[in-house]
């Protein structure tokens, strides 16, 4: 016996990039798109199989949302210290589970998770798929490779990359396809590369990045790169990376290789348009801001460029940052690649659909809504064809279906806002002589921005918000036992 489920009459998008149809309805089996159009109000459901039908008219019905760069693990994290040090990795996991669900109600029915700590994606994707957990299929990779030069060792060699990080410490070539036999063997489904943080210089040589791609590829898994610079872009090309993160800084001859290649690019701009456009009133600090409003002007260039050269492009947002909460902005990307790669809402929601499929395994299985295809399913208020930003407004995700089946949430797990993890902080500037009783050299200071050293400690800036925060180390704080280590 088959499940059999019609959405009748809706306005569709396919997610192919052609153009939308009015009126049609979409049949599905089980967890499969059976028919569409004619076919599908037409067909003869077998006695005795269950029909489910949904009205769609009026309505827009589209593809599941793929976000093909949500950070389940990093728990919408206020500091890089937080993402790596100060949560348990079992709480972790249980605040990803939980947000996995926020994700799934804004419409997005796939992730792709580029990495984090431990192997908690991999055991999200269990979770999901043995329906434990509601929310996204998801498909994940394990911590980042980094070097020293990476994105991810942050702190001092005292310290070195911790263990609950979300990147993993591999200076040779012989240490990079170590780890991915081991997170091969762990279960992950593609290897994360984490090239220099901003892009200034290559910190993998293009050696070591064509031995982690041999060795990834051999067993059968994808890899990918954070890569914001023109050099890395290039040498992950050449190395044959199946898709590349960023891409911000690439000039005419990177442009040309990577469109050469057909090796599609995730721009994810939302956190850089997030922190640009409402991070003042959210405490991101003002050096942050004005380094990411660089990124971004130049970032427009580049993806413009690699848009009128043909380059496949993919959604992303990066969410898991407490700017990039998850649920809340996904859809934005769509409305980003309009404004700063020149792409149509058309071929925004094509990025968002077939096109991140790719990033989930499941490329020319998922993504668009043609008979054969898994039956993931939105039914949406509004025309997101010619208002990219309706699919923002949760409101008007009316029906979430996926794998054919339409998802009902609980509320409660939607509103819930998880607490800030902790970050001992004392304060968020310095409380000196001049600054409480004022003097001539103190008011001459007050007039000039304040200094780089202020500005960029991001730590201190990000907190200023948190006063309101529970957390656990909240007693120990209020003792004082806990000030003995810092002072
Ligand atoms: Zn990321």
């Amino acid at each position: 016996m088959s499940r059999w489920l019609l959405v009748e009459n809706g306005d569709l998008i396919s997610g192919t990039g052609s153009e939308p149809s009015p009126r049609t309805s979409v049949l599905v089996k089980d967890d499969t798109i059976h028919a569409v159009g004619e076919g599908a109000s037409q067909a003869v459901v077998p006695d005795g199989d269950q029909l489910q039908r949904i009205d769609a008219r009026g309505r827009t019905v589209m593809p599941g949302l793929i976000d093909a760069h949500c950070h389940m693990s990093y728990g919408e994290a206020r500091s890089e210290e937080e993402i790596d040090l100060y949560t348990s990795h079992e709480l972790r996991t249980l605040k990803a589970a939980w947000n996995l669900q926020k994700v799934l109600a804004a419409g997005v029915t796939s992730v792709s998770d580029p990495g984090g700590s431990y192997y908690i994606g991999v055991g999200l994707r269990e979770a999901v798929k043995a329906g434990v957990v509601r929310g996204p299929r998801v498909h994940a990779a394990g911590r980042y490779l980094t070097t020293s030069n990476g994105l991810t060792d942050w702190y001092p060699d005292s310290v070195g990359v911790p263990q609950g990080s979300i990147g993993i410490l591999t200076n040779s070539a012989d240490a990079m396809v170590n780890e991915v036999r081991h997170q091969v063997k762990n279960g992950v489904d593609f290897i994360k590369v984490a090239d220099s943080p901003s892009g200034s210089y290559q910190a993998f040589t293009d050696e070591e990045m064509r031995r982690i791609a041999e060795m990834a590829h051999q067993l059968g898994k994808a890899v990918t790169i954070h890569a914001r610079g023109p050099s890395e872009v290039r040498a992950a090309v050449s190395a044959g990376f199946d898709w590349i993160m960023h891409g911000n800084y690439m000039g005419d001859e990177v442009v040309e290789h990577l469109a050469q290649s057909h090796i599609p690019l995730v721009p994810t701009l939302l956190l850089l348009a997030n922190a640009c456009d409402w991070g003042e009133r959210f405490g991101v600090p003002s050096l942050l801001r004005d380094r990411w409003r660089r990124m971004l002007e130049s970032t427009t260039q580049s993806l413009h460029k690699a848009h009128a050269a043909g380059v496949v492009f993919a959604t992303g947002t990066d969410s898991g940052f407490s700017i990039t909460p998850y649920g809340e902005w996904h859809a934005r990307e769509l409305e980003l690649l309009v404004k700063y790669a020149g792409l149509t809402p058309l071929e925004a929601i094509t990025a968002a659909t077939q096109n991140a499929a790719t990033m989930v395994g499941l490329g020319g299985r998922l993504g668009t809504i043609q008979p054969g295809m898994l039956a993931d399913v939105l039914i949406v208020r509004g025309n997101p064809a010619t208002d990219i930003r309706v699919l923002q407004d949760r409101r008007n995700i009316q029906t979430v279906i996926k794998d054919g089946l339409p998802v009902t949430f609980d509320e409660r797990v939607l509103a819930f806002r998880w607490p800030h993890s902790r970050g001992l902080t004392y304060s968020t500037s310095d409380l000196t002589y001049d600054s409480v009783y004022g003097s001539p050299a103190h008011e001459t200071r007050a007039d000039l921005a304040p200094t780089k050293s202020e500005m960029d400690d991001v730590v201190h800036e990000l907190r200023s918000l948190e006063s309101k925060a529970e957390s656990p180390d909240d007693e120990l704080n209020e003792s004082g036992l806990d000030s003995d280590k810092e002072t």
